[in-house]
């Protein structure tokens, strides 16, 4: 059980608090990350989002690309911000981490005494940069209301974002489920699947899943239990995203429940998402300092 207090304090940290003064009149986190990247991209071009200039305006006069231990950092000086973002990564996950700098210059830029680091500093600073990269009403004019991988494909070519960062924002906005697999754990989840060892997943999901991850072919249709699309036969879809993980999809097949919820959220008279599910799944794209 989660004591009250401990509750209490994860619902609203000090970056939180201090990025909901950007944005007073949004109700949830979610939210306030919308409406404050909202702001920030008027008049900035996208898609995809032009963080050269999205950075100007937050005061970032500089963004370097070079060989470094983690992932990206940025520095203070006089003429502003500097940020240098590791050329090792791949392209998609060099975006995102120039983004997710930006963030923190974004919360610097709230006043004196801003949190810099911390477990939700790093996640809201997640939560900015995917909204960033992919802001949600210029994503959600591209995306389909049962999108499939080829969808997700299709969106990080336009936003130019990595697979795993895009299927994670389909994931937060349709009633699909995504998660992304790394040998035998499911390294993050929306929409029913949640991080963990793979023989936990659904049976026809885990069975799926195993078949991918041997090099074979898997059924096209699972039997799954989970997420908004309770107890319904699911468009089983994948994706290679290296030697040795993969991401996966399962999107409502058409004529069931599932297909119906789809088009009841598409229509608005379904339950809007709730925040807690958006804030306890981990990011794929986390990176290291
Ligand atoms: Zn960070």
């Amino acid at each position: 059980m989660v004591s009250r207090r401990k509750r209490s304090s994860r619902s609203i940290s000090a970056a939180e608090r201090r990025l909901r003064t950007l944005a007073p009149e949004a109700s949830t986190l979610r939210e306030t990350v919308a409406d404050v990247v909202a702001r920030l991209m008027l008049g900035v071009r996208c898609p995809p989002t032009d963080l050269a200039e999205l950075g100007q305006k937050v005061g970032v006069y500089e963004i370097r690309y070079e060989s470094i231990p983690g992932s990206g950092e940025v520095h203070k000086g006089k003429e502003g911000f500097r940020i240098i973002c590791s050329s090792d990564q791949p392209h998609g996950r060099q975006r995102f981490t120039v983004a997710h700098e930006l963030a923190h210059v974004i919360l610097e830029n709230t006043g004196k005494g801003a949190p810099r680091a911390g477990e939700s500093v790093e996640r809201i600073c997640d939560m900015l940069a995917a909204e960033c990269l992919m802001p949600t009403a210029r994503f959600e004019s591209f995306l389909p209301p049962n999108p499939s991988l080829d969808d997700v494909s299709r969106l990080a070519g336009k936003f130019d974002t990595s697979i795993t960062a895009t299927a994670i924002r389909c994931g937060q906005l349709r009633a699909v489920s995504v998660f992304g697999v790394a040998g035998d754990r499911v390294k993050w989840g929306y929409g029913g699947v949640r991080g963990g060892s793979v023989s936990r997943l659904p049976d026809d999901v885990r069975v799926n899943v195993k078949t991918v991850m041997s090099g074979g072919w898997p059924d096209a249709t699972v039997y799954f239990h989970g997420g908004r699309c309770r107890g319904s036969y699911r468009g089983f879809e994948w994706i290679r995203s290296g030697p040795r993980s993969a991401v996966f999809l399962l999107r409502a097949l058409d004529g069931s429940p599932g297909s119906r919820l789809v088009a009841e959220l598409r229509a608005g008279s379904a339950g809007t998402r709730t925040e807690t599910g958006a804030q306890s799944a981990p990011h794929g794209e986390h990176h290291r300092r």
